[in-house]
């Protein structure tokens, strides 16, 4: 294939995304997944699966984690039967390997809801084969930069890369919000975001918690700010193609990298 696929960013934000067709991310990510080309096979990085090496999911179908609590009922019927794919795995392990990392298998493990929850609306007919790619969160920004960097090739394979996190993801301001609290930490946080992507300042990305405004408010903790590290290591020309919010503190902006 000639013409590379672009890296994907998105924000998964609640787990009930699936269910709120009224969210305009919703709507954004039915359109976006119809509207692209279709790939071969996805690989997908969530904030959700986070283990001590790069570790790549083997199960030949993959199963559905419901790895969230108290919410409604109906969410935990939802399934995404995706296939699995051994082949983009070995693809996958074979270009980490040849960066120096050490890479681990996971026979067993499906898909986290940082995975299915955009997939089942980008591909709601869950017919494209997927292998899930964990972070190291404790590895820091540059690890997760490097990794994309290692993937790259993948998106002339037909491959589609998705990191799938969030753009701001403070969650204790989203479950309790304090009445009054000022979020516009939130837009200046995502202003200085597009700004460093698009430019694609690499220095800063990785140095963002010293250098972007507020970023430990928007981030208290880092592993859905990593899938954006791994989606803008691949590389490519990146535009911000959505913005919405969840609740007052969860930014759900997408960006695609060409
Ligand atoms: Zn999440």
């Amino acid at each position: 294939m000639s013409v590379p696929l672009p890296g994907l960013f998105v924000s998964h934000g609640a787990p009930t995304l699936p269910l709120e067709p009224e969210h305009p991310t919703h709507a954004f990510l039915k359109d976006f997944g119809a509207r692209l080309e279709r790939p071969r096979a996805i690989l997908m990085v969530s904030a959700h699966w986070d283990t001590r090496l790069p570790a790549l999911t083997l199960a030949p179908e993959l199963s559905t984690i419901h790895d969230f609590y108290g919410f409604p009922e109906e969410l935990y019927a939802l399934r995404y039967p995706a296939p699995g794919s051994r082949e983009l795995a070995e693809r996958t392990a074979a270009l980490l390997q040849a960066k120096g990392l050490q890479v681990a298998a996971e026979p067993e493990r499906g898909l986290d809801h940082g995975a299915w929850v955009p997939l089942m609306l980008m591909y709601p007919q869950a017919d494209i084969p997927v292998v899930q790619l964990s972070l190291q969160t404790p590895e820091g920004a540059e690890h997760h930069w490097k990794i994309g960097e290692a993937l790259a090739p993948l998106r002339r394979e037909g491959v589609l890369l998705i990191g799938s996190g969030g753009a701001t993801h403070n969650l204790r301001e989203f479950f309790r919000p304090v009445p009054g609290q000022d979020e516009s930490y939130v837009p200046k946080f995502t202003a200085w975001l597009e700004d460093v992507l698009v430019r694609g300042d690499r220095e800063a990305l990785t140095d963002y918690r010293r250098r972007a405004p507020d970023a430990r408010r928007a981030h208290p903790t880092e592993e859905h700010f990593f899938p954006l590290l791994v989606a803008a290591g691949a590389g490519g020309q990146a535009e911000r193609i959505h913005s919405a919010m969840t609740g007052p503190s969860l930014a759900m902006d997408a960006y695609r990298f060409d």
